[in-house]
């Protein structure tokens, strides 16, 4: 089977990891924790990074970091993956959707203007699938309605927009160092900032608002999420190859655009001309004129060894966040889109082999009448 998306432990993971056992360091307490967190800082050219338990609970953290309350909204996409949305609601804040713009995928920048009322505090734009936002107008639209932006680059990491990186745009970013993602440390996430008070306060919440002149006494009320030594370690290693996993990526996007290119109802993800797309997934649209469904290409292609995953299904779909408002686009994109192996160690091998299954399937079932 060719799953849509495993790990690459090739570095010097193991190695890291052993150090940690060897010298007993394993709470969130280590050398490891602190290089990773400097490492990832420097990567992205900020000042501040601070390792936690997820790519989630860095969310939670950057939103709660803004001191967000009960009745409060935050402008974010409709299509995204629920995490964001979760990380407003914790705060007790409300999580406003904007459709996707139909190319990129991303929060429509159009529609974000509209949605503000006297209640919006921040907009927390989505890198969808490696793809960055359109931040130059979220950043205007921000500065000139007094609005923190709270990015999720959680799929995106290294992507830029215009050169500049994604992630050192907003107040606060959080990152996802979960399995699947651009690098990992098996679970784990990371906040980054420019910001000292909000470093400051991020990593004091994190840790239970221990006050610091009297230990067991706390303030408000903090959370855990402490990343581990050894998630720490694993993560410093696949820093160290963060630029090869992006080439690699970007490798398997223009050979899979090559050989999907000119079939019929598929659409193959876009990349802006101001951006450089990282492709975590590689995603693409089947639409009505490709003669199989959806559903038909994703059991074909198991059948062929071949593992994919729908796309997201909307927040306004949701139980939690369901509204009645349409999002016409997100809801396409629910329906038409399937992401295919992505992992950064997928060979030319296996992209020729997907593609030609692509291929018969299509020719399969436009036999049928
Ligand atoms: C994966 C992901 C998250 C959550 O990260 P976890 O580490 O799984 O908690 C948040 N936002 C987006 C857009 C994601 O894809």
């Amino acid at each position: 089977m060719i799953p849509v998306n495993e790990p690459v432990l090739d570095g010097n993971e193991k190695k890291y990891v052993l150090d940690c056992l060897d010298t007993n360091w394993i709470s969130s307490q280590g050398k490891y924790i602190k290089q990773l967190e400097d490492e990832f800082a420097k990567f992205l050219g900020v000042n501040h990074a601070v390792a936690t338990t997820s790519g989630t609970s860095a969310l939670h953290l950057a939103v709660a970091s803004l001191n967000l309350k009960k009745g409060d909204e935050v402008i974010m996409p409709s299509f995204t993956m629920i995490a964001p949305a979760l990380a407003v609601a914790y705060t007790g804040a409300k999580p406003v959707f904007v459709d996707a713009e139909p190319k990129s995928w991303t929060i429509d920048v159009s529609k974000i203007e509209e949605k503000i009322t006297k209640k919006t505090k921040a907009i927390l734009p989505v890198h969808i699938y490696g793809h960055p936002c359109y931040m130059d107008p979220i950043m205007k639209i921000a500065k000139e309605n007094d609005l923190f932006v709270i990015e999720d680059a959680a799929e995106a990491h290294g992507a830029t927009y215009k050169g500049k990186i994604a992630g050192s745009f907003g107040n606060v970013t959080a990152f996802s160092f979960y399995a699947n993602k651009i690098i990992t440390t098996g679970e784990g996430g990371i906040v980054v900032t420019d910001d000292e008070k909000i470093a400051n306060r991020v990593r004091w919440l994190k840790d239970f608002c221990f006050d610091k002149e009297r230990r067991y006494f706390h303030q408000e009320i903090g959370f855990k999420y402490p990343m581990t030594n050894i998630q720490a370690a694993i993560g410093l290693a696949q820093l160290e190859k963060i630029g090869k996993v992006i080439e690699n990526k970007r490798r398997m996007a223009k050979s899979y655009n090559e050989k999907l290119q000119g079939i019929n109802g598929i659409i193959t993800p876009y990349e802006d001309k101001d951006v450089m797309n990282v492709y975590w997934m590689y995603g693409i649209l089947i639409e009505n004129n490709f003669h199989a469904l959806r559903d038909a290409v994703k059991s074909e292609l198991f059948k062929m060894g071949v593992d994919t995953r729908f796309f997201f299904t909307g927040m306004h779909r949701q139980p939690p966040f369901a509204v009645k408002e349409k999002f016409p686009v997100t809801d396409y994109l629910g329906n038409c889109g399937i992401y295919l192996p992505s992992s950064s160690n997928l060979t030319e091998e296996n992209i020729s082999y997907i593609c030609e299954c692509i291929k018969k399937i299509e020719k399969k079932f436009s036999r049928k009448p």
